[in-house]
């Protein structure tokens, strides 16, 4: 079984529709100067079948308009309506907006929304010291016991669309914050994972995930291997960013890790994370 736990959908009139409700920042920056392409929900589903993923996770952007992020969040409950043993949705809020930033992560948590994400803290100018604006998402989070997967990005290297300045130092402090919540750092949490050596890194860092979305764009495929021996596989979670990077790609990078590390990244801890337990879901 394979559960990708990084991926994003949009419907097809998006473009047109955010830009009627007075654009998104995160949106133009992604979307609108590269060659980055959306998906829909349904393409989506005919790539799993075609690469034999049995459950994905359909995550959000980093929205700083909510009307914007409401059309995103309804589409992914939408398609959930339609696939719900395929697919996993996440719904995407911003912090910055108080009350209704709650009020629309309860609706979704009310139409099935599993988790909160992608969060991208540089394009919704999110401080991850700033206590007072995550608390409420935090705590709402922690005692739904959902999880929130959030966007790093490595302090070194090629620029690229959406990178942001998340980095392991900023990351750091929010999950030092939070160690009650289920938090999934996304591209390896920025090189965060590395600094696991460091004892009081691991000492925080128990409820914390690192995904492996856009692996092939960023590290060389040793980082599967050293990963395994730095965190543990118990720690790891596939993910691809589909439609950016394609399942195939990442799953042939990880084949040299023995059996049981592989079923711990591809399915068995965001089994474990949702509760899954029928083996045949
Ligand atoms: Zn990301």
């Amino acid at each position: 079984m394979i559960i990708d736990g990084h991926t994003h959908i949009l419907p097809s009139n998006f473009s047109l529709e955010q830009k009627k409700l007075g654009k998104d920042s995160t949106f133009e920056e992604l979307f609108t100067n590269s060659k980055s392409k959306t998906i829909t929900g349904q393409k989506l589903i005919q790539s799993m079948d075609n690469n034999n993923i049995r459950k994905s996770i359909i995550l959000g952007y980093g929205w700083n308009n909510i009307e914007v992020a409401k059309i995103s969040n309804n589409y992914n409950l939408n398609q959930y309506k339609l696939f719900p043993n395929k697919l996993i949705p996440f719904c995407s809020i911003n912090p910055h907006w108080g009350n209704k930033a709650i009020k629309e992560l309860e609706r979704c948590l009310r139409k099935g929304a599993r988790g909160i994400g992608e969060l991208h803290p540089t394009n919704q100018f999110l401080n991850l010291n700033d206590k007072k604006v995550l608390d409420p998402m935090m705590k709402l989070a922690c005692s739904e016991k959902i999880p929130i997967t959030i966007h790093g990005s490595e302090p070194v290297g090629h620029k690229y669309p959406g990178k942001g300045e998340s980095g392991p130092k900023k990351l750091f402090n929010f999950i030092e914050m939070y160690p009650d919540n289920i938090i999934i750092l996304a591209h390896w949490g920025g090189g965060l994972l590395f600094y696991e050596l460091m004892k009081e890194v691991k000492k925080v860092s128990e409820n914390v995930y690192y995904d492996t979305a856009t692996t092939s764009f960023l590290y060389d495929s040793k980082i599967f291997k050293i990963a395994c021996e730095l965190v543990g596989s118990k720690k790891i979670i596939f993910g691809t960013d589909y439609p950016l990077l394609t399942a195939k790609r990442i799953l042939n990078e990880m084949k040299e890790l023995n059996q049981e590390d592989i079923k711990n990244i591809t399915y068995k801890n965001i089994k474990s994370i949702f509760n899954i337990n029928y083996e045949n879901e």
